[in-house]
């Protein structure tokens, strides 16, 4: 058949589909209409073709599933009569439900990993699959904040009689991967609650009313118990700021308001809390803030160093460890990173144990593990030529020594000629403290020793090659924020727009002609500055860039300590 339609026998009219190929064609959008019929389920085609297939009873059965399904595609969905469930064959029963079976694996896999129906509860037992607050570390104040919604989802009643109000909703707001999904389910898992999911892009859809449906088969879920907290990832996909000129605003601003109705709908003194998160507080529509709505907002920011190392040890005690493993010292080394990197570095380290062959992880897999989520995988089949690698050590070095003789520099923790990811080498320095803001004399010093590997290029292999690209990309960058952003030049202080920024490309460029030129004379004084003290520094310290590259070519990587050993031997010294 045209379509691919696989036909099995003919009964009437309808052709006989079998059981799976409807199930695909349902997935390819080929499917109009299903309707149930005493012997299975009439099928309309989008074409206006008819077909019939013998369904097991739990395919109307399964109303979530289905109807989710069907809603994704824009069935339409008649049960006219239960089904006979004895008209299908034990046999063809079983294999039509591992046809289900099989179809729920795509839809999972193709949601990246997130199972989740948009009104389908999933209940949080006390169980293996339940979390709590101890599985949640390092954001102490937003729990604290949550505390007292675990007590009223307890004792919804207890709250009620003395006349307290709880709010209805909470946003939780921060990055991805700081344990907002993980929060929200902890305090279902705190009270005992079920925890329904669902993510706002579930409810961003092309067709007018869609969207607005699942919110209200959400929330009609929702109400089905007595307490229960419904969660929603990404509320910014849906709840971004009415107005605008986009296609689908129109089936947005429809979903937006239903959202709005239902979270209006019920009483603040029913057992039901609303969580979003998002990372664009920004963008939301006002609406949603208003009070009875989110109007509780909790930040949950990447950790500090605390924060890193108390997250470390949740994640630890899931794996085997070799005695005490200092995560106090891979806490340090991690700045910026998130609670999921983190999790992700633990992970790391449990299989590059398992890969050499230990059965349990020590000191030297975390910190492998944290290398490589740092500076990327080690590539050590990328054969490099002789000059590349003599290059690569050259630049390293050049980096190196920039960075351990300007005082205001982040000391250096590593530098490597091993390919790594994108990188031939690479020079890494650890902060002592996390950074929350930038000095001048800070971002100027970055600024040389990004330019350091260049000029050690020039001074000892006396030519340029493009291995400084990036470095150059990223020392612009900070040029370019100290004078527009920050008002670290002689311009003042005064906020300078870049032209067609990424965030708002359609915004004016705001400079006059003469203050662009200024402004680009600023950044280019910036770079100067940085490449002239790299210079200088390199050119007087010779022999040390020198000893530097040479045991870097015989060792391939050098610790903060070695090299640290090696200038002081060849008596670098600063300029200041
Ligand atoms: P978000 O919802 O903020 O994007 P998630 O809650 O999905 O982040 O975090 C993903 C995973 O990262 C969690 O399942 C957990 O393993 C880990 N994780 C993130 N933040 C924390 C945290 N604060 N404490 C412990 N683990 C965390």
């Amino acid at each position: 058949m045209a379509t691919g339609v696989h036909v099995v026998r003919t009964r009437g009219q309808a052709p006989e589909l079998a059981f799976s190929e409807f199930l695909h064609m349902i997935e390819r959008g080929e499917v109009a209409q299903v309707k149930s019929s005493p012997d299975g389920v009439d099928v309309i085609l989008r074409d206006g073709r008819r077909a019939h297939t013998v369904a097991p009873a739990e395919f109307f059965g399964n109303q979530a599933f289905v109807s989710d399904l069907a809603l994704k595609r824009g069935v339409r969905i008649d049960v006219q009569a239960a089904p006979e469930p004895g008209s299908l064959s034990g046999g063809a029963l079983a294999l039509a439900i591992a046809f289900l079976a099989l179809l729920g694996f795509t839809v999972y896999r193709s949601t990246a990993g997130r199972i989740h129906t948009p009104g389908r509860a999933k209940l949080a037992e006390r169980g293996d699959n339940v979390v709590t607050f101890q599985d949640v570390a390092g954001v102490d104040e937003a729990k604290d904040e949550v505390k007292e919604i675990v007590d009223f989802l307890r004792q919804p009643e207890r709250f009620a009689s003395v006349g307290g109000r709880i709010p209805k909703g909470v946003l939780l707001i921060g990055p991805p991967g700081t344990g907002k999904t993980l929060l929200a389910r902890s305090i279902a898992g705190e009270a005992g609650v079920p925890f329904i999911f669902a993510s706002g892009s579930d409810f961003v859809e092309m067709y007018a009313g869609v969207g607005a449906a699942r919110v209200r088969r959400l929330f009609k879920d929702a109400r089905r118990h007595k307490s229960c907290i419904v969660f929603i990832d990404e509320l910014d996909a849906v709840g971004r700021s009415r107005g605008g000129s986009s296609l689908s605003h129109e089936e947005r601003e429809q979903t937006l308001n239903q959202l709005l109705v239902e979270m209006d709908g019920f009483e603040s003194t029913r057992g039901i809390v609303v969580i979003a998160a998002t990372n664009r507080q920004d963008i939301l529509d006002p609406a949603l803030l208003r009070p009875g709505r989110f109007d509780r907002q909790v930040m949950v920011g990447n950790p500090d160093l605390k924060g890193r190392e108390a997250i470390l040890t949740v994640h630890a005690r899931k794996i085997q460890t070799e005695g005490e493993v200092n995560l106090r010292s891979i806490a340090r080394g991690t700045p910026g990173f998130s609670g999921a990197d983190l999790a992700n570095l633990v992970n790391e380290a449990a299989l590059i144990a398992a890969r050499a062959g230990r059965e349990r992880v020590g000191d030297s897999d975390m910190e492998a593990a944290r290398d490589k989520v740092l500076m990327g995988v080690e590539r050590r089949s990328v054969v490099l030529s002789e000059l590349d690698r003599v290059n690569c050590a050259y630049h390293e070095a050049g980096h190196a020594v920039v960075a351990a003789l300007l005082p205001k520099a982040d000391p250096l923790h590593k530098v490597t000629i091993i390919p790594r990811g994108r990188a031939m080498g690479v020079t890494m320095q650890l902060p002592e403290a996390d950074r929350h803001t930038y000095t001048k004399g800070y971002l100027e010093t970055q600024v040389a020793v990004l330019m350091g590997g260049r000029v050690a290029e020039e001074l000892f292999m006396d030519h340029m090659t493009s291995g400084a690209s990036n470095d150059i990309e990223r020392a612009t960058d900070i040029a370019q924020h100290m004078v527009c952003e920050w008002g670290m030049s002689s311009l003042g202080m005064r906020a300078f727009r870049k032209p067609g920024n990424a965030f708002d490309p359609d915004r004016p460029h705001s400079l006059s002609e003469a203050t662009a030129r200024r402004v680009d004379e600023e950044i280019h004084k910036i770079l100067d500055g940085g490449y002239q003290l790299a210079h200088q520094l390199l050119d007087r310290n010779r022999s040390a860039v020198k000893a530097l590259a040479d045991a870097l070519l015989e060792q391939e990587a050098l610790e903060a300590d070695e090299i640290k050993d090696l200038l002081a031997r060849s008596g670098a010294s600063t300029i200041h």
